[in-house]
């Protein structure tokens, strides 16, 4: 099947005439890919934005169960696609086959468990309807009879992130949850997975016929120049954003919503650094299988998760932790990362490492090409990392920031100075744990999942999972990406009252 390279504007194909061409990327070859994308203009994403808003009125209107259907279908559409889309995209992204398979299942189930639970709701969405019953005798007043219940929000504008080509991206989590709650959506395609983007909205478009849904239920805009990204969040019918990137793009959409006469949620779910809180008694009895374990989570996708442990607090004496992390990075190998503008920005991320005083680079995996990222282990001590700021950045890729703290007193002033993080992880004995009770308390209050002796790589799609925490690792700690809560982003409360 070939690539179009159009727009998908309610329920139509789109190639303005004259349109400008932009080209997927290869990383393996580090060189662009032949198909050309076209890039959608303020026209088209004025069309697809009135349609979204026209699609509400009928789409707010149908049944949970309705909806589900829609969700199933759209599953089983991905499906059908097949083995042509991991093939696109392990050429847009170069990410291993068997990673592919995973994030595909992972994405379909995140449907289907969207589609099971509105089948499921007795009572409003998510089960979340609360009464209060009438008392006609109370005095002085009448108590009346009230009813809380919940409306989806209007059409949602969805941004991905080049990272999860599915489950964060056309088809993910966002979409998904703004389609459960009954809001449509306009989605802006990731430029490092446009044909990935085309194919799943090739499944949403079969699985729109299918079940009958309004065409303007959902529009895909393929573009590369930003302006079309901020006339979007812009739009006076845009009700939420679902954005996954970066913390400065994240702020650039937020400076152009704050403009806005209507305020609007705006969801970020944005990098965190992931701090590994490894404990004395767990460091001095097992270093070795512990440093192990964190750099095999670390080189992960080679480093490219938002949950990849890039910051290591650890004792000072941890000498086997120390030299194991050594031996193990020294002698990995170099890999691709996504996009060149990622390459450049991890190189830029190393660079301020390698010339911060006070900061150590401990070891360096081999660079094959060099187009690729490789590992490195850089060191500093607790004084050093808490008086400079930009130690504190998320460096997308394979780097890891290792604190050396020498007692409690300092890791509790290090956890003290952290900024929010999606996630944490502490690494300890039962007597680690009761012994730093007062530390892990504080850490709490950093994060939005604390792991206990778990890597933070892997985020598991079930009812009680957070994806989220303090800013600036997203921009609303009250809310989660994963899991069916997903949905309470899309979703407003609304009361209704009578006598009785
Ligand atoms: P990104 O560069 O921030 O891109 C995200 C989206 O913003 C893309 O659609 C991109 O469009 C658009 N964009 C880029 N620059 C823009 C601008 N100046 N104005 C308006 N829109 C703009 O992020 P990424 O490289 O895809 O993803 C990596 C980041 O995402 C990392 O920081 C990672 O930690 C984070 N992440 C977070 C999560 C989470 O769940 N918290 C999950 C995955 C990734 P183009 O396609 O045109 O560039």
């Amino acid at each position: 099947m070939q690539i179009s390279g159009a727009s998908y504007i309610a329920g139509q194909w789109c190639i303005a005439e004259g349109a400008n061409k932009f080209f997927g990327f290869s990383p393996k070859l580090n060189q662009p890919l032949s198909s050309p994308i076209y890039e959608a203009t303020e026209q088209m994403l004025g069309q697809a934005v009135s349609a979204a808003e026209q699609a509400f009125i009928d789409y707010r209107q149908t049944s949970p169960a309705e909806r589900a259907t829609f969700l199933y279908a759209i599953a089983d559409e991905i499906e059908a696609l097949g083995e042509q889309l991991l093939e696109v995209t392990h050429q847009e992204t170069n990410l291993p086959f068997a990673r592919l398979q995973g994030e595909r299942g992972r994405t379909i189930n995140q449907l289907r468990a969207f589609a099971q639970s509105l089948e499921q709701c007795k009572n409003g969405l998510l089960d979340l309807d609360i009464e209060d019953a009438a008392d006609a005798h109370r005095t002085p007043q009448a108590k009346p009879h009230t009813h809380l219940s919940y409306l989806p929000v209007g059409v949602v504008a969805v941004f991905g992130a080049s990272n999860f080509p599915y489950a964060f991206s056309t088809l993910g989590g966002d979409t998904a949850a703004a389609l459960a709650a009954g809001c449509p959506v306009v989605m802006k395609s990731h430029t490092a997975h446009p044909a990935t983007s085309e194919l799943m909205t090739r499944a949403i478009d079969k699985a729109i016929v299918k079940t009958g849904m309004p065409k303007g239920v959902f529009s895909m805009i393929q573009a590369k120049g930003y302006g079309i990204s901020h006339q979007l969040v812009a739009a006076d019918s845009i009700k939420a954003v679902g954005f996954t990137g970066s913390f400065g793009v994240a702020q650039k959409l937020m400076d152009t919503i704050a403009k806005r006469k209507e305020v609007i949620p705006f969801y970020g779910e944005l990098g965190s650094t992931n701090p590994q809180v490894v404990f004395a008694q767990k460091a001095a009895q097992h270093g070795k299988e512990l440093a192990q374990a964190l750099c095999q989570s670390m080189l992960m996708g080679n480093g490219q998760f938002c949950t990849s442990p890039g910051l290591w607090l650890v004792p000072s004496d941890a000498h086997e932790l120390i030299e194991e992390s050594i031996e193990q990075l020294s002698k990995s190998t170099s890999d691709t990362l996504l996009s060149p503008n990622i390459v450049t920005s991890f190189k830029q991320g190393i660079d301020v490492f390698k010339h911060t005083q006070g900061v150590s680079l401990l070891a360096q995996g081999k660079l094959e090409q060099d187009f690729h990222a490789n590992a490195h282990l850089f060191c500093t001590d607790a004084a050093t990392y808490m008086e400079n700021s930009q130690l504190h950045e998320e460096v997308f890729g394979p780097a890891v920031m290792m604190v050396k703290y020498d007692d409690s007193q300092q890791l509790k002033q290090l956890i003290d100075s952290l900024e929010g993080q999606l996630t944490a992880s502490i690494h300890g004995s039962n007597e680690d744990f009761a012994k730093n009770a007062q530390i892990i308390e504080a850490l709490q209050y950093k994060v939005g999942r604390l792991i206990e002796n778990q890597m933070p790589t892997g985020v598991e799609v079930c009812a009680s999972m957070n994806h989220g925490g303090p800013f600036p690792s997203s921009t609303d700690v009250r809310s989660t990406s994963v899991g069916l809560n997903a949905m309470l982003r899309f979703l407003r409360p609304i009361c209704r009252q009578r006598p009785q």
